[in-house]
């Protein structure tokens, strides 16, 4: 049996890159509540986004980020809008925060070519109000558009909360169209890029709302210790701020290295399977290579052949939001372009020092598959 290629090697700073700011904990004897290093971590961030200081809010996870943002933004569900309009294409993170908050997720389809949520046309959905929250995913790391959500926000006067995901690099190349007062939140889960194993941020230019989200992070308190507002604890600890600095410190390194790694599988599929719709680096976020088969059965198919070849993938999203145990029963519209798309995008391994040698083996894998049909 060949070596097994896993679909994601996540490489996050080594013991070493971590140690001076270790050390620097052990100085300071703070662990968390926005201790200097978390402050460092989300100045650096506003720095890395072109924005100024309030506007970075971290938090322990991407998931407890969404959920700051929600609540910040929108407050519980009531019983005058108890739904909250998501997309059904999109990682289950999505819906369990809106349900955190209180809503009751609504699923809506997504547009076949950007595979994000068409606002003009929720403008006019017959549920509109019923709706207290609106959440846009920014599908595979691919830019959200802040301006069409400011737009809707405006228009409708319901409270939009972008789900950035893992698009940090989007939001790094070009911070005016993704960032604004709608707040953003990201995750820095393992599995992403920029990483720190577990972690996220909210990210806006709202300078209230920015301290409504760190309200909502920790306990609903102020200044003092009255619980004001809806919240959880979902504050980032010192020791993953640690990760998150000394991420910061090495990610030219490791993003070119994931862009390097997007490059040969580009030349390879354009040597070996020109036919074949690969979605790569700057498309997605660098940490995704997807494979857009040309139906589920196909799809089924390279994905059998590549785990009897110790190839391991996997349908990021599953096949929708619709089709998870937990959310068949949701209140949805018809969503046909998750339905076709989700089982169709096989995510194939991915990591910063992917070797040509494992790609050559990938590539000539699906290639067997296409021969044999
Ligand atoms: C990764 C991801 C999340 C969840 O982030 P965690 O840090 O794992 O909680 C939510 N939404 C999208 C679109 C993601 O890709």
């Amino acid at each position: 049996m060949k070596p097994f290629i896993p679909v994601f090697r996540p490489r996050l700073p080594d013991a070493e890159r971590l140690l001076p700011y270790l050390r620097r904990i052990d100085a300071s004897r703070i662990y968390a509540n926005w201790g200097p290093l978390t402050t460092e971590l989300e100045q650096r961030l506003a720095r890395t986004f072109g924005l100024s200081q309030p506007a970075v809010v971290s938090a322990s996870s991407g998931t407890a980020a969404l959920v700051g943002a929600m609540l910040a933004s929108a407050g519980r569900a009531t019983s005058a809008r108890p739904l909250a309009a998501v997309p059904a294409f999109t990682f289950v993170a999505t819906a369990i925060a809106v349900e955190q908050c209180g809503y009751r997720p609504y699923l809506l389809d997504v547009d076949p070519h950007d595979w994000s949520l068409d606002l003009e046309k929720l403008e006019r959905h017959p549920l509109l109000h019923q709706i207290g929250l609106v959440v846009v995913v920014a599908p595979f790391g691919r830019p959200a558009n802040q301006a069409a959500c400011r737009c809707f926000r405006e228009r409708t006067g319901i409270p939009v909360v972008i789900d950035g995901g893992g698009s940090f690099e989007a939001v790094c190349r070009n911070p005016g169209e993704t960032l604004g007062a709608i707040p953003t939140a990201l995750s820095f889960h393992a599995t992403k890029s920029f990483a720190m194993g577990e972690g996220g941020c909210v990210v806006t230019t709202d300078e209230p709302l920015a301290s409504d989200v760190a309200r909502a992070l920790n306990f609903g308190f102020e200044s003092s210790r009255n619980s004001v507002a809806a919240s959880i604890n979902g504050k980032l600890s010192e020791y993953h701020a640690a990760v998150g600095l000394a991420e910061l410190d090495q990610w030219t390194g490791t993003h070119n290295a994931f862009l390097d790694v997007a490059q040969q599988y580009r030349c390879a599929f354009a040597a070996s399977l020109p036919n074949h719709r690969l979605v790569v680096a700057p498309e997605v976020a660098s940490c995704y290579a997807l494979l857009e088969a040309e139906s589920a059965d196909a799809a089924t198919e390279i994905r059998r052949h590549l785990e009897e070849s110790n190839v391991d993938t996997r349908l990021w999203y599953g096949e929708g939001l619709q089709r998870h145990d937990c959310y068949r029963d949701l209140p949805r519209d018809s969503v046909d372009v998750t339905q076709s798309l989700a089982p169709r995008l096989i995510g194939l391994p991915m990591a910063c020092d992917l070797t040509a040698d494992a790609i050559e083996r990938i590539v000539a894998t699906i290639g067997e598959v296409a021969a044999d049909e």
